[in-house]
């Protein structure tokens, strides 16, 4: 291209010179003109000819100064101020306004890049964008993790990496007829997690919608998991049908027995056991609803513990003392092995009632003449280890991971027989939970139990 234009003008002036030698020599021989007469004459004819010529080869140039005035569009250079000086100056100011832009628009585009990259990687939900042929053109890091994709996915289509057919269809509808969708997505490749799909059409450019149809120039497709969702509403509704059916029972025998009495039984020898009955069914509800209400409590976000250094042997020493009496109507006895220097950060009031739930347990669901040990360890420097054991019943292995679930129980007719709620342990879990520790039970059928639990060691 430069070579090009160096001829071009190497040739313009040879032109000129032979141009100028030739008008010299025909004035000269043909007219017999002295020389410095011919010179003279043929100089004003070269130049004109020069000046046309001149403008036919700086045509380019001027056209190059218009275009580049109209792309930069006076963002560079003030209003109503013009580009001066010959043409190669005023080119390469042009130029120079140009690469100004030119980088402006550079710097503008990485911003905006930038901005949506960290919004994509911000995002709990999963990004997909297609291009108008419904190939892959990027995904999201958490795109990524929810359907754990490790592969390289670029202009792939979404069928070949999650294999579902309704996304497809979707993703190629909304590309053809403009039409954004939405719709619950359930697969089973990914642990039958469910996710929420919004897809939406990326609107041609306006060069792009002139010249072609309606379709667009791609698609999003953002996945919301919602599996987190659906199961906290199947756990509202179980825990409601729950609750119902658990205070359905002792209101039921209550009722009865009450319009038993009513229908005459009042007078009768039997009228005191009744009443006795319906003491301790309403006893029962009481102790749901008082259950019930401990648990929300734990549960709310305002719930505030009252944290002081115990010592835990001392603590052991003061449940047992309340806890006695019971023992002993059961013929178990209680022993607790624990170092007396051990120190834990905690809840006076709660951890009385974490310990009581699980040692009537054990009481409840220990033999006559068992044994019941409270243990504790320091496990590390930061954690305390305390356990329950007793030799009664045990649990079968396949309702061990359940225990903790709110009205879990074994054998309901044993639990209720007992005065059981089906709600101490979960209330045990919670209050250990809000304490920082963990809660795990072990259990051999017929031969007994051992409770554990973890509480944060006080330290000086
Ligand atoms: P409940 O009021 O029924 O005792 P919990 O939440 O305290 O409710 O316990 C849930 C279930 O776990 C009990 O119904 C019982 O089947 C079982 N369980 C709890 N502790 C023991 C234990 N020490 N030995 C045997 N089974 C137990």
């Amino acid at each position: 291209m430069k070579l090009q234009f160096e001829w071009k003008l190497m040739g313009f002036f040879i032109f000129l010179l032979l141009l100028f030698l030739v008008t010299q020599g025909y004035l000269i021989y043909s007219f017999e003109k002295p020389f410095l007469f011919a010179s003279l004459l043929s100089f004003p004819i070269v130049l004109f000819l020069a000046f046309l010529l001149l403008k036919i080869v700086t045509q380019p140039f001027r056209d190059l100064v218009d275009k580049l005035r109209r792309l930069t569009g006076g963002q560079v250079k003030k209003e109503g101020q013009v580009y001066s000086g010959d043409e190669l100056t005023r080119l390469a100011r042009g130029i120079g306004d140009l690469e100004i832009n030119f980088r402006n628009r550079i710097e503008e585009i990485t911003t905006e890049k930038d901005y949506l990259q960290t919004i994509l990687k911000g995002m709990a939900e999963g990004v997909l964008v297609v291009n108008n042929r419904g190939h892959i053109i990027m995904i999201n890091e958490a795109l990524r993790k929810l359907f754990s994709l490790s592969m390289e996915v670029v202009d792939k289509t979404p069928l070949e990496i999650i294999r579902n057919v309704e996304l497809e269809a979707a993703i190629r509808k909304t590309i053809r007829d403009r039409k954004s969708s939405s719709f619950e997505l359930t697969l089973p490749t990914s642990l039958g997690k469910i996710f929420e799909v919004n897809v939406v059409g990326i609107l041609p450019s306006l060069e792009g919608s002139r010249k072609t149809s309606k379709e667009m120039r791609g698609a999003v497709a953002v996945f919301h998991d919602i599996g987190r969702l659906k199961e906290l509403e199947k756990i509202r509704q179980d825990f409601v049908a729950n609750v119902s059916h658990e205070l359905r029972t002792p209101l039921t025998t209550i009722k009865g027995y009450a319009e038993t009495l009513l229908e005459g039984a009042l007078k009768e020898e039997v009228a005191f056991q009744f009443v006795q009955v319906i003491k301790r069914q309403s006893d029962r509800l009481a102790k749901i609803v008082d259950d019930l209400l401990t648990l929300s409590k734990i549960e709310m976000k305002e719930f505030q513990l009252k944290m002081e250094p115990l010592s835990l042997p001392e603590l052991v020493e003061d449940v047992l003392n309340f806890i006695q009496e019971t023992a002993e109507k059961k013929k178990i006895s209680i022993s607790s092995e624990i170092p007396s220097p051990l120190m834990v950060k905690g809840d006076r009031d709660y951890l009385e009632q974490i310990l009581i739930n699980l040692i009537d347990n054990a009481i409840k669901y220990g033999r006559e003449g068992g044994k019941i040990t409270v243990s504790a360890i320091q496990k590390n420097q930061s954690e305390i280890e305390v356990s329950v054991q007793d030799n009664g019943i045990g649990i079968p292995r396949e309702d061990l991971p359940r225990i903790f679930e709110r009205f879990y129980r074994v054998d309901k007719g044993r639990s209720q027989e007992m005065g059981g709620t089906g709600l101490g342990l979960s209330i045990v879990k919670h209050l250990v939970q809000v304490h920082g520790g963990r809660t795990w039970a072990e259990s051999q059928l017929g031969e007994g139990s051992t409770f554990y639990f973890t509480l944060p060691a006080y330290r000086k």
